[in-house]
């Protein structure tokens, strides 16, 4: 099988399954005990704090962690708007395409009397640093801005966006699920105040993650009990899972930019590959992209039958979110870059890893180029289209 879900999820590192596997079976203590086991257990998940505030140059009691990305999300705009509204300020500026863990909890807080403003998002996949600035008001509590999209692959404009945040002392956070492990992330140099990341997205396991929330900011529970992550989020500290999520971490960051090279070479042969499919386009811009992400629409097809048809041959990939969500409607962030609902219903996202081969490459759009050719063989629209009833759009 060829897997091209990255953004889903990825394979666990040799290297992060091992200190899992190592510190389940002998570091089992509890990091609150005092006896040597437990102590050991605390000493480990020190160690991984100081690791993580290391590759985002943190500093490591900036560091929380959490079960992942959606928790790391969810108490950093749940913490933003509790301090907004004890000062009278209840305005939070966000983007129309971010995660569904961002625009649920933002719907959320509409609820409670909190006014939200969705920038839009342009065609090519970005969202306008200038924009952010004309929407800030006297009353904004915060922004909150992506830092690279998970469908398309955009990497957003953070370091300006954060400076005009800083300018006009709003509190900016990024989701930075897609970006960390990935594409250097300096939290300093960003201007970030509050960041969330997930290990399953750089090859750590599922379950871990944390959220960056610069000094002096005072976060909400989500969860109360224990005094663990000092008194910010209670339970039994994950040891084993944090401690691989460091391991995994440390070895994305070693190795980033030559793996960074690496995938965009294989992920450039993919689109060239695609665009030659008639009636086709990238979403997205080109180069301000991921290394590892590929989002095509084809015209006249849907993309669930894409990617069914896909897996029968060995491939793993990915089509907007409208199965998961067991809606109809096509993915919210295709639609937010302009695409229209039919042409949105036929998308690809291919997400690849640096240990993907040319050969492998080739295949996938060989096979992509017939799947689609074979649906397009029985697909409604596409006779209409092809009959003059419809214009193409692509
Ligand atoms: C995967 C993802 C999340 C959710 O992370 P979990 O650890 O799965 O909860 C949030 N934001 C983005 C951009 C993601 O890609």
């Amino acid at each position: 099988m060829i897997y091209a879900d990255n953004a889903a999820t990825t394979r666990m590192s040799d290297a992060a399954l091992k200190t899992l596997i190592e510190l389940s079976k002998e570091t089992y203590g509890n990091a609150s005990s005092l006896y040597t086991l437990g102590q050991r257990a605390k000493e480990v998940l020190e160690k991984a704090r100081a690791d993580v505030a290391e590759a985002i140059h943190a500093q490591p009691r900036e560091i929380l962690f959490t079960s992942g990305g959606s928790e790391a999300d969810n108490q950093a705009i749940r913490s933003a708007a509790a301090l907004g509204k004890a000062k009278g300020k209840t305005h939070i500026v966000s983007s129309a395409f971010e995660h569904h863990a961002v625009l649920h909890t933002l719907a959320k807080l509409e609820k409670e009397g909190f006014t939200v403003t969705l920038l839009p998002v342009h065609g090519d996949g970005l969202v306008r640093p200038q924009e952010v600035e004309e929407a800030i008001r006297e009353d904004t509590c915060l922004v909150t801005i992506m830092y690279a999209n998970n469908e398309i692959g955009t990497i957003q404009p953070i370091r300006e966006i954060g400076a005009i945040c800083h300018a006009k002392g709003v509190l900016f956070h990024t989701d930075a699920v897609q970006a960390i492990g990935h594409i250097p992330v300096d939290v300093e140099l960003d201007n970030i105040d509050m960041l969330s990341a997930s290990a399953h997205k750089f090859h750590g396991p599922k379950g871990s993650g944390f959220l960056y929330a610069r000094k002096g900011i005072r976060l909400t529970n989500l969860i109360e009990g224990g005094a663990q992550e000092r008194g910010r989020r209670a339970g039994t500290e994950n040891v084993p899972g944090l401690a691989a999520m460091a391991t995994a971490l440390s070895e994305a960051e070693a190795a980033l930019e030559e793996r960074a090279v690496v995938t965009a070479a294989k992920r450039d042969r993919l689109i060239q590959g695609l665009s030659e499919i008639p009636h086709s386009a990238l979403n997205g811009d080109a180069k301000k992209r991921l290394p590892s992400n590929v989002n095509f629409c084809f015209e006249g097809i849907e993309g669930e039958s894409l990617l069914l048809l896909l897996d029968d041959r060995g491939i793993a990939a990915s089509s907007g979110s409208a199965c998961t969500s067991g809606s109809l409607d096509p993915s919210h962030v295709l639609l937010a870059i302009g695409r229209v609902h039919d042409v949105a219903h036929g998308s690809l996202r291919l997400s690849i890893s640096d240990d993907i081969t040319d050969e492998e490459v080739d295949y996938i759009v060989r096979n992509v180029r017939e799947v689609v050719e074979y649906l397009r063989g029985f697909s409604p629209i596409w006779r209409d289209l092809c009959a003059g009833k419809k214009e193409f759009i692509l």
